[in-house]
């Protein structure tokens, strides 16, 4: 190549720069966090486009979320100084299986607009199954069924291929049911997550033609995250690089944090093995963080063994010591946060001036953010949720997205029981028993079951007549969708045709557009189907919520060209809040945080049993507690300038108080690059952080008050206070509970309630229980009026 001014390379070190310009054979760049092997990754993407080598949609590239992917084409677009036509094939590797899977699904024996189920259309399907073949569900949980299915998809195992050696899970029927669940997914059109790379696996496997045209076609591979690669991950990038071996892997085995979804940090040491003469790039210097908060990550996963053991440095200014802090209970954290992130906003405590989009939460579980979204909603500061359980996964949003589903697909016999009486049809458990079977005498999906049953006069009266109405609505909605059919020759303008995708990338149906966007169709979908008017009609204070949700459900599909995208988009995304304008703080989880940065960073809920989880502290052996520190390693390193860590002593799980221990984490980190902070007197005179633990719960001693960190004494305090059962909350200790009442029960016990029936404990609180009831949602009733199920 003519020699040609590269400003992408400028800001490159000679290392990076090796990576990008050793643009063929493989590569693989195994460095620290921070290190710049995401920046180093983009340029090359960057380069072999300048370079001429590559078109970008001849480059794949796989980032590990969402996020990521879009953050990336961003990049590339900027340090191109243009911008880039699209790269189709950067993305996750769930993203860009389900394109390679749309274009090759008779050959996985579904067909091009196949559903990706959730995992509670999974669960509900497993069910089924379980029902059908005689299995207690209460002994043998579908969940478990299908956690051990999704670990048998991540080794790219379909049933045929699960090793003899795995024939006594589940109770000795485990690949039986898989390969039924299998079938039940075909009949469906669906996949399910993990089909989505199985598929592409197994079609890649058994059809070296359609391997052959894409390994011509993917001229060069880039992998980010490497270490984080399952068994089916890796076997599909093997099959792709098998040809050209450009391939080129990042990654750091001291960052791999999904070995309990399957992922292999085998893959990335053994890299050089599977690919000879592999480049190796090693980047030492950090420029992310300051050489504090370097020093801290690093002090804590050295305890780990096995590494490969990578020293960073950097040149970053010394900044502020990593930050810890103790407190009472999780909400006093929420709060003590909330006013700490008001104060760095200002720029009052004695650092710069933060804006909140430089700060973020880090949470090990989910259930954290609770606290700070009550907190910050209350003090009016904003948020944003990456990752959590959200807008998607409420009930109304979940229906409308059924009509949709059916609609695109209307095999999709799920999405059909959902909505098939909501509203309410005049369709109860008999009608849909007698749909249900005649869809099965004809071998047919439940919509066409229907629309028989309907003929034949099996359903008769009001039902019928709205059953019959719907299937009309749902053919006439979809063929609105379609657009007109239009002649060969007939050609539209729009029409969707890249010219610079290769030829059998090109689907073969031509509509033409259609008379409604999507966003209008979706709202006569809502209109039309009676739903909306559901909840027009409906009475209760949460009705007009859902409303404004289905409202922001519609808006939500105007950034994509159609239905399917959108649906697509939801059923992929991990991180989809919808952006208003203006500087929030985020809040996420530390497996979502993965690959990013923020100025600031709060580490809250360090307790032993919380970080580290108590799974990984029951295992034996050391692997899940090392890959806990991992994850304490990825969340210091996200933090550039300030990192706080904080504990609470209390903590409500599950409605239930829990006194916790510092975590073990905590006494590694190294002293000389801590400094504890004590809560300032907002919450009654001049209470510290460890008097806070026991003034609460009687046991009244400041020993600890001066320096929570380094005392034993407080230590001592904790274990004390760890060894009564259960510390009572401040604004319970005045109530009468009928403790006798609630301790005939336990979490996750199924029980009856007189009134609304048969649920599930999700939550002890005095002589309350949180039931999450099968027909009438989450309540929270008083215990004596439950019986055990078994009663
Ligand atoms: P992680 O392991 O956390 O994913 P990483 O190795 O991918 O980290 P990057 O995110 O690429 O690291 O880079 C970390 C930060 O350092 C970014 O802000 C990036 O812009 C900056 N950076 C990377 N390389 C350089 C460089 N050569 N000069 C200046 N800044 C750099
Ligand atoms: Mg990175």
């Amino acid at each position: 190549m003519a020699a040609r001014p590269a400003p992408y390379l400028d800001d490159l070190n000679p290392a990076q720069r090796e990576a990008v310009l050793q643009m063929d054979g493989p590569v693989l760049m195994l460095a620290g966090a921070g290190t710049g092997k995401t920046k180093a990754l983009t340029a090359r993407i960057v380069h072999l486009l300048m370079s001429g080598n590559a078109r970008a949609n001849e480059i794949l590239a796989v980032t590990f979320t969402n996020k990521a992917a879009r953050e990336m084409k961003e990049r590339v677009g900027r340090m191109l100084g243009q911008q880039i036509e699209g790269m189709p094939w950067l993305g996750t590797f769930h993203a860009i299986c389900v394109k390679l899977l749309r274009r090759h699904a008779e050959l996985a024996g579904l067909k091009s607009n196949f559903t990706i189920l959730d995992t509670d259309d999974q669960i509900r399907l497993l069910k089924q199954l379980l029902s059908l073949n005689n299995i207690d569900e209460k002994r043998w949980p579908a969940r478990q069924l299908a956690s051990l299915i999704d670990h048998w998809k991540n080794r790219a195992w379909t049933p045929s291929k699960v090793p003899a050696s795995e024939a006594g899970a589940f109770n000795h029927r485990g690949t039986e049911l898989y390969e039924q669940y299998q079938a039940r997914l075909r009949e469906l059109n669906a996949c399910d997550f993990g089909d989505l790379l199985l598929h592409v696996v197994t079609i890649f496997q058994a059809h070296p033609d359609v391997l052959a045209q894409y390994q011509r076609w993917f001229r060069y591979i880039l992998v980010d995250e490497y270490q984080d690669t399952n068994v089916a991950q890796y076997l599909w990038l093997r099959l792709l690089a098998g040809g050209h071996k450009n391939i080129c892997c990042v990654g750091d085995d001291d960052q791999s944090i999904y070995g309990w979804r399957g992922a292999e940090v085998g893959n990335i040491l053994r890299f050089e093995k599977d690919f000879p003469g592999a480049h190796v790039v090693r980047l030492e210097q950090n420029y992310r963080s300051t050489p504090h908060i370097l020093a801290a990550a690093s002090g804590v996963i050295r305890g780990n063994e096995g590494r490969l053991g990578k020293e960073l440095w950097t040149q970053a200014e010394e900044g502020e010591k990593v930050r810890l802090i103790g407190h009472w209970d999780g909400e006093e954290e929420a709060r003590w946060i909330g006013e700490e992130i008001e104060s760095l906003q200002k720029g009052t405590r004695g650092l710069r001036q933060y804006s909140l989009d430089d700060i973020a939460i880090l949470v090990r579980a989910s259930h954290q953010m609770r606290a700070f979204e009550d907190r910050f909603l209350t003090i009016g500061l904003p948020y944003r949720v990456i990752g959590g359980p959200r807008f998607y996964e409420r009930m109304e949003i979940r229906d409308a997205m059924a009509y949709f589903r059916l609609v695109v697909s209307p095999d999709d016999d799920l999405a059909f029981e959902r909505i098939v009486n909501t509203p309410k049809r005049g369709l109860g458990d008999k009608a849909q028993q007698t749909i249900q079977a005649t869809a099965r005498e004809f071998g047919v999906s439940l919509i066409e079951g229907a629309r028989i049953a309907v003929e034949e006069e099996r359903l008769r009266g009001k039902g019928a007549g709205q059953l019959r109405m719907l299937c009309e609505n749902l053919a006439r909605w979809r063929e609105t969708m379609l657009g007109p059919v239009l002649r060969p020759g007939e050609a539209e303008d729009s029409a969707d045709v890249i010219d610079d995708e290769p030829a059998f990338l090109v689907g073969e149906t031509r509509r033409g557009t259609p008379e409604l966007s999507h966003m209008e169709l979706a709202e006569v979908i809502l209109d039309e189907s009676g739903y909306t008017a559901m909840w027009q009609n409906d009475k209760t204070p949460e009705a007009p919520g859902r409303l404004e949700n289905l409202k922001e459900l519609v808006k939500a599909l105007e950034q994509f060209e159609n239905l399917q995208g959108f649906l697509e988009h939801v059923a992929l995304i991990m991180d989809n809040e919808s952006e208003e304008a203006g500087a929030k703080v985020s809040i996420m989880t530390l497996h979502a945080a993965k690959g990013l940065e923020f100025p600031c960073v709060f580490l809250p809920g360090w307790e032993d049993g919380l970080f580290p989880s108590q799974r990984s502290m029951d295992e034996s052996g050391l692997k899940g507690l090392e890959e806990e520190r991992r994850l304490a390693y990825v969340g210091i390193t996200r933090a550039e300038e300030l990192c706080t860590i904080s504990f609470a002593g209390n903590r409500r799980v599950f409605g239930q108080w829990q006194s916790a221990l510092p975590s073990r984490f905590i006494d590694e980190l190294p002293e000389a690059h801590v400094e504890v902070l004590t809560p300032p007197g907002l919450y009654g005179g001049g209470y510290g952080a460890a008097a806070a633990y026991g003034g609460g719960s009687g046991l009244e001693t400041r020993a600890a008050e001066a320096n929570v960190y380094n005392s034993p004494g407080w230590k001592r305090l904790q274990e004390r206070s760890s060894q009564r059962p259960v510390s009572q909350p401040r604004e319970s200790r005045n109530t009468v509970i009928d403790l006798q009442a609630v301790s005939a029960f336990e979490m996750g016990q199924r029980v009856f309630h007189q009134k609304f029936g048969y649920g599930e404990i999700t939550g002890i609180e005095g002589d309350k229980l949180e039931i999450a009831f099968e027909k009438s949602g989450v309540k929270k009733v008083v215990a004596r009026f439950v019986h055990a199920e078994d009663d």
